[in-house]
C-alpha cells in the first residue's frame, strides 16, 4: 500500500471520449497554474481534497475489468510529480496503459515519467503560437511547454512513447494561429479541437476542415457534433464522395 497523498479532482470510472480506440477509466488531479479562459474545468484549478494514493488505485482496480488504460487529466496532473509518478507505477502494476492529457508546463515530470517508461500515451495541449503564450495565459510559460514538446516528440520517434499528439484547441477568429502551431508539430499526430467559449460561435467540422487544409497535412478533428474524424484533406474526402456517389448511382 502506497501512503503517499494526491490532491485529488473526480473519477470517471468508465469512458471511451478520452483514449482514441480504448475503453479507459480518467483520474482529475486537481490543482493548475495555468488560467486558460475557456476553462471547461475550472473547479479543479484550486482547492484541496487529499487522498490516499492507494485509495486512488482501489478505484481504478474496481474499473480494470472493464478498462484497458487510465488517463491522467485535471487540472494539471503534472504539477503533483511523486504523487503521479506513484499512480502511474501502480495503474502499470494492474496491467493498464498510462495516458497523460497535459499543458506540458512542468516538463520535469514529463520527463521523469518518460524515463521510467510510465507512460503511454501524452496527449499535449499547444494553446496558441509562441509568442502569444504570455498574452494568453498571462504568464509565459512558452518554453517550459516548448521542452515538454521536445521531450515528447524525441520519446515518441525513439519508440519510448507509443502515442503522442499536439492538441490545439481551436477558436473562431484564431485560425491564422493554427499554422504557425502546426509547424511545430510536424511527424507527430495534430488534433484541431472545436473550442467552446461563451459568446463566441463555434467552429463547426467545415470550418476546422477548411483551416487544416490550409496546412497540407492530415489531422484530426474533434467536435461536439461529429466526434473525432481523421482528415485527410478536402481532396480526399471530395473523391470519396464521388465514389460514393457513382456507388450509389449503379445500385
Ligand atoms: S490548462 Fe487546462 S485545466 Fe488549466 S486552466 Fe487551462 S484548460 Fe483549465
Amino acid at each position: 500500500m502506497v501512503f503517499l497523498k494526491v490532491n485529488f479532482g473526480g473519477f470517471v470510472p468508465l469512458s471511451t471520449v478520452d483514449w482514441r480506440g480504448r475503453a479507459v477509466c480518467t483520474v482529475f488531479l486537481r490543482g493548475c497554474p495555468v488560467r486558460c479562459h475557456y476553462c471547461q474545468n475550472a473547479a479543479l484549478q484550486d482547492g484541496t481534497d487529499e487522498r490516499e494514493i492507494g485509495d486512488v488505485l482501489a478505484m481504478v482496480k474496481e474499473s480494470s475489468l472493464l478498462v484497458s488504460g487510465v488517463v491522467f487529466s485535471g487540472g494539471e496532473a503534472t504539477m503533483q510529480k511523486e504523487a503521479l509518478l506513484a499512480l502511474a507505477e501502480g495503474v502499470q502494476a494492474m496491467d493498464l496503459g498510462v495516458g497523460l492529457q497535459t499543458n506540458g508546463v512542468y516538463p520535469a515530470t514529463i520527463r521523469a515519467l518518460l524515463e521510467r517508461r510510465l507512460v503511454d500515451k501524452v496527449s499535449l495541449d499547444l494553446k496558441t503560437q509562441w509568442r502569444h503564450y504570455n498574452n494568453l495565459l498571462k504568464e509565459d510559460f512558452a518554453d517550459r511547454v516548448k521542452e515538454s514538446l521536445r521531450l515528447c516528440t524525441a520519446a515518441h520517434h525513439a519508440g519510448r512513447l507509443p502515442e503522442f499528439e499536439a492538441v490545439v484547441t481551436t477558436f473562431r477568429g484564431c485560425e491564422d494561429d493554427i499554422a504557425y502551431i502546426a509547424k511545430d508539430a510536424e511527424g507527430i499526430d495534430l488534433v484541431l479541437q472545436q473550442g467552446v467559449i461563451a459568446g463566441v460561435a463555434p467552429l463547426d467540422f467545415e470550418e476546422l476542415a477548411a483551416v487544416a487544409d490550409r496546412l497540407g497535412r492530415s489531422v484530426r478533428i474533434r467536435t461536439r457534433q461529429d466526434g473525432e474524424v481523421a482528415y485527410e484533406g478536402r481532396r480526399i474526402v471530395r473523391a470519396e464522395s464521388i465514389i460514393e456517389q457513382e456507388r450509389r448511382s449503379e445500385r
